[in-house]
């Protein structure tokens, strides 16, 4: 992955304003993130290229720092997409006639799972490689785009961004778009880690979620519900649910990834125990629904 240093260091451009309420910023106790003294909303430096930014979302990135391997992440995934589904099942009755659209479609595993449970899914990415990968192997309608020049052609039920909105440069015109682009009563969830969690304040600047410059903006339930709220959009749900992992994907981390042991992996991993799942919740990532009223 490459990462821009070069501009990690540079105070944040004096014009630039808190994206949540207008208020300004000013440098935290967190090492190269910045704070707005009156919400206190965090953002990295926010003077990153475009180019640079585009950079970092490459070939590379699904391989990269942020995940070992996506796609043998992929069974781990689906049951934290699945529980995903069940919440917007009870907050949406009829999702089966529902259309939803995903922001950040990666490999297309959530359009995969969730495209029994909606009328229709589709959704974009901004890796050209991820959506190659989506397409080919699981059969999804996923699109090369930037959701800010994207037209959906018509207004959609449900809008999700998982993990997505801390890695963009203006999650604001996201969400202001978003609301647009939702029909009345319709849902916009979002998941991305909570900086006000008990876990964030205790690990500071060693919290996992810690990770400029990918990682641009460190919501807390406080400051995503005021950017909601600005747009028009009420806040519904609020949960901390705890994050899966499928005891085979562990299998593979630790003897593949880790260990080098492929053939003892290979021989290993029909086991059905290995089928079970393992959630560690920690408390540091929200899951956060509003309605369009
Ligand atoms: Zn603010």
């Amino acid at each position: 992955m490459k990462v821009a240093t070069s501009t990690a260091n540079r105070p944040i451009d004096d014009t630039q304003n808190c994206l949540v309420c207008g208020g300004a910023y000013k440098p935290s106790h967190l090492p190269g993130l910045f704070k707005c003294s009156s919400c206190g909303f965090i953002s990295a430096n926010l003077q990153i290229p475009e180019a640079e930014l585009e950079a970092l979302y490459g070939t590379d990135y699904f391989h990269g720092q942020e995940y070992l391997d996506y796609a043998a992440e992929a069974e781990s995934l689906r049951v934290n997409f699945r529980r995903r589904i069940s919440t917007l099942n009870q907050l949406r009755p009829n999702l089966i006639e529902a259309e939803l659209f995903e922001i950040g479609c990666a490999y297309g595993y959530f359009l995969q799972e969730v495209a029994p449970s909606v009328r229709r899914a589709f959704g974009i990415d901004i890796s050209a490689d991820a959506v190659e990968r989506a397409i080919k192997d699981q059969n999804v309608a996923a699109e090369h785009a930037d959701y800010l020049s994207y037209d959906l052609g018509r207004k959609v039920d449900v809008i999700t961004m998982w993990d997505t909105i801390e890695h963009l440069k203006r999650p604001d015109l996201f969400v202001e778009k978003a609301a647009d682009d939702l029909k009345t009563g319709g849902l916009l969830a979002i998941t991305t880690g909570d900086i006000g969690s008990y876990v964030a304040r205790l690990r500071g600047k060693h919290w996992r979620m810690i990770h400029p410059p990918t990682h641009l903006h460190y919501f807390s339930v406080n400051t995503l519900s005021r950017l909601l709220k600005r747009h028009k959009l009420n806040v519904v749900y609020v949960a901390h649910p705890g994050n899966s992992r499928r005891l085979r994907s562990v299998l593979y981390f630790l003897l593949v990834l880790k260990g080098k042991q492929r053939r003892l992996y290979d021989a290993l991993r029909g086991s059905p125990v290995f089928n079970l799942d393992l959630t560690v919740n920690l408390f540091d990532i929200m899951y956060v629904v509003a309605r369009k009223p």
